[in-house]
């Protein structure tokens, strides 16, 4: 068995290896938008799996302004 954290499931199946991390097959879709990934074809945040586009590059984009309005309220 293997023993999947995340989902709290129990799989006969051999774990995905990509991004260094172990993901349960049918598990490993996009977070956001329910894309199967490939491995090694996606993205991760936050221990998440993420397609690269649009999902991970949207959070990328987030994160930016995120940045960049804090950096405007901290100037002012
Ligand atoms: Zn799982
Ligand atoms: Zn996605």
């Amino acid at each position: 068995f293997w023993w999947f954290s995340h989902c709290e499931k129990r799989s006969y199946r051999e774990p995905v290896t990509s991004l260094g991390k172990d993901w349960h097959r049918p598990c490993l879709k996009c977070e956001k938008c329910s894309k199967t990934l490939t491995a090694g074809g996606h993205a991760e945040h936050d221990g998440k799996p993420y397609c690269n586009h649009p999902c991970y590059a949207m959070i990328l984009k987030t994160w930016g302004n995120t940045g960049k309005n804090q950096h405007i309220v901290n100037a002012y």
